[in-house]
């Protein structure tokens, strides 16, 4: 089996599992306690939490605070719905559903046009009314990067708060410039049903989930060890950062090659090289994905596929559904081999001309 869907999720670190099973059956048996409790094993618990808090916030801008949540999407969620109310909202056209879907919900978005390349830039106006711009760091279907330093500016000067879903960046290219950042720990190795909104310090955000507040503006007891799992993944992902990069480059540069005769959508340089969607007109997907079984990869986005709707992001930089419909995503990663990327690429051009072949 070779793993190429990183952008759905990554492999847990063996560094993350060591540490979220101290807080799962730790050595005395005593690392059930309730981060929330006053008692020495509780604190114990909470010190735990804290040191993952540092961590994650190792890797984004200084001068804000994380709140913990179960994923991104409640992030997302508590970002564009405790910000404010009235007023409108501008996303880019390529944003995931967790943006999208909660503009909706709020009544509907404001749309920021992207190019052929898959960037969205600034050469467009915001509504006078504007509260809230979201575009997101690194997309998660074609990997392009988003000129995010300047669409804080250009929030800035609309009096807008601008929000980043750096889920897919996170880890991977720096993050500077916002007032509010959401991230997920599955995605760049650490468990899943964790991830964090990131505050500038200021802000204040309206509670979306009531209770305790144990997260100040979020309620829920806390999870040690899927926290624990986050910080040990942040702390590594700081630690690996070039080095994932590089590792990263090599197979890409890899698969550049290997995919000979492939269209490649998005831009090739602006761009997270882990992320490597490509298309070949006429391919039938679903044929190729059941013909090529032991190679786990990705027709669109994972939310998308299965659906049988043509990608939006795919449209949104201007394909045709057709073209979209025969596009595939490969994603590899920290743990993705040279072999792995040969072999899969071996496997998935055979399929592909024997299509080409028989029609
Ligand atoms: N945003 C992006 C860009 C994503 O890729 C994903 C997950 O696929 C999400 C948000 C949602 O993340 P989570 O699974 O943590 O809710």
């Amino acid at each position: 089996m070779i793993y190429l869907d990183y952008q759905s999720t990554t492999p847990l670190a063996p560094e993350a599992r060591d540490a979220m099973m101290r807080w799962l059956d730790g050595p005395d048996g005593m690392a059930f306690a309730n981060p929330h409790s006053p008692h020495k094993l509780g604190r114990l618990a909470k010190a735990a939490i804290e040191l993952a808090r540092e961590r994650v916030a190792a890797l984004l801008p200084p001068g804000g605070r994380i709140i913990f949540t179960g994923n991104a999407c409640e992030a997302i969620n508590l970002a564009m719905r405790g910000s404010g109310s009235g007023g409108s909202i501008s996303i880019s056209s390529i944003e995931h559903a967790a943006v999208s879907e909660t503009a909706t919900a709020l009544g509907g978005a404001h749309v920021l046009n992207v190019s052929s390349e898959g960037q969205c830039n600034t050469r467009q106006d915001l509504p006078d009314d504007c509260r809230l711009v979201a575009v997101m760091a690194v997309n998660n279907e074609i990997g392009t990067i988003q000129p995010t330093i300047d669409w804080h500016r250009k929030a800035k000067e609309n009096n807008a708060l601008f929000l980043i879903d750096a889920v897919q960046a996170y880890g991977k290219i720096e993050i500077t410039h916002a007032d509010m950042i959401a991230i997920s720990a599955h995605k760049f190795h650490g468990p899943k049903g964790i991830g964090a909104l990131w505050v500038r310090d200021g802000l204040e955000l309206q509670p979306q989930i009531t209770g305790g507040l144990q997260e100040g503006e979020r309620s829920g007891t806390l999870s040690p060890a899927l926290i624990a799992g986050f910080g040990a993944a942040a702390a590594l992902a700081k630690e690996r950062m070039a080095g994932d990069e590089q590792h990263v480059e090599e197979l890409w540069n890899r698969a550049r090659d290997l995919f000979d005769g492939w269209e490649l959508n998005g831009s090739d340089t602006a761009r997270y090289k882990g992320n490597f969607n490509i298309r070949k007109d006429g391919l039938d997907v679903a044929r190729l994905m059941s013909e090529c079984r032991d190679v786990m990869f990705s027709a669109g986005s994972a939310c998308a596929s299965g659906s049988g709707r043509p990608s939006h992001v795919l449209k949104a930089i201007g394909l045709s559904d057709k073209q979209a419909k025969s596009s595939i995503r490969l994603g590899w990663g920290r743990y993705t081999s040279p072999d792995d990327i040969e072999t899969a690429a071996k496997a998935i051009n055979a399929a592909a001309k024997e299509q080409e072949k028989w029609g």
